[in-house]
């Protein structure tokens, strides 16, 4: 019985130099720099005496009802993220991407921005979900995202947010309301603003595609596993509790699931397909 260092050293031996070697990160990954999964503790938000799940406060209708709360809540999440700093899984990444620029590619689910902070490139790195550093028109008078203005203050739980903080959310070329960029549950996938198509045709060329810390409760990610599968990559998910990538890396002769956490397992993939 092979050790799966032993079978990561058998799988990721001999893989094609000139094709893509593909990541696709969720929140486990930032867990352990301290920032809450949507799973996990933690994710929820209390109005009031109303309590709501993350799928009911990030969609547009519920910005439509209550903007002024959900930009509260984003506040909130922004803070968290910024007090998290990138962890080894986050560091293995950027060592990759600076020894194969050439095939590396990221999709990340994350909005923290941690990959980025790390030193991953903007343009390796695509932010299917948006990022929480910035914001863009509400009614989409144009696609430019905008950093969110210096006066707009990360919001502790209870924070409540200043009229006139909240007037600075606004778009600076229309002035009407501005949005989070980031992409809500009742929203869809588009190349202009998350680069979608781009992340697909990495998935479309890869020769190993790496999965670790998320759920795969979102659409993307699933597409871009299978896309990948039927072009032949090698599938590794990297996660400590099942989920659907697992029990496919486990069913398939060129998968395997590393059953531990991002920082303890990503650094090792690395050093296998850094060449
Ligand atoms: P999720 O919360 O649905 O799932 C997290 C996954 O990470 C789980 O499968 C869990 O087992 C795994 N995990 C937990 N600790 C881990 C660790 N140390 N190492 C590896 N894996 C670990 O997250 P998701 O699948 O990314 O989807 C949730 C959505 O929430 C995404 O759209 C994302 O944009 C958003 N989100 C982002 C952040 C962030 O930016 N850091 C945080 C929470 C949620």
């Amino acid at each position: 019985m092979q050790t799966p260092h032993q079978q990561l050293d058998a799988l990721l031996t001999e893989l094609d130099p000139k094709k893509s070697l593909v990541f696709l990160t969720g929140a486990g990954v930032s867990a352990e720099s301290g920032i809450p999964t949507f799973r996990g503790k933690g994710g929820y938000w209390t109005v009031g005496s109303k309590v709501y799940q993350p799928q009911q406060m990030a969609t547009w209708l519920n910005f439509e009802k209550q903007p002024r709360e959900v930009w509260r809540w984003y506040l909130y999440r922004r803070g968290v993220c910024r007090a998290g700093a990138p962890n080894a899984a986050h560091r293995a990444l950027v060592e990759l991407e600076r020894a194969r620029p050439a095939v590396f590619h990221l999709i990340t689910q994350n909005i923290d921005g941690l990959h980025r902070i790390a030193g991953n490139s903007a343009d390796r790195t695509y932010e299917i979900h948006g990022t929480g550093e910035e914001m863009r028109c509400a009614e989409r008078c144009t696609d430019a995202r905008y950093p969110i203005p210096e006066g707009v203050k990360d919001k502790a739980q209870d924070d409540p947010l200043p009229d006139a903080e909240y007037a600075l959310l606004c778009c600076p070329r229309c002035g009407g309301l501005a949005r989070p960029h980031v992409l809500w549950f009742d929203e869809y996938y588009e190349e202009e603003l998350y680069r979608s198509n781009t992340a697909m045709i990495a998935a479309h060329t890869a020769s190993v595609m790496v999965v670790a810390g998320t759920s795969g409760a979102t659409s993307l990610p699933v597409q871009a596993v299978t896309v990948a599968l039927k072009a032949g990559a090698v599938l590794i998910d990297i996660n400590p509790n099942p989920n659907p990538f697992r029990e496919l890396a486990d069913q398939y002769y060129r998968g395997l699931s590393l059953r531990g956490s991002a920082t303890e397992w990503m650094p090792e993939v690395v050093q296998r397909l850094k060449g």
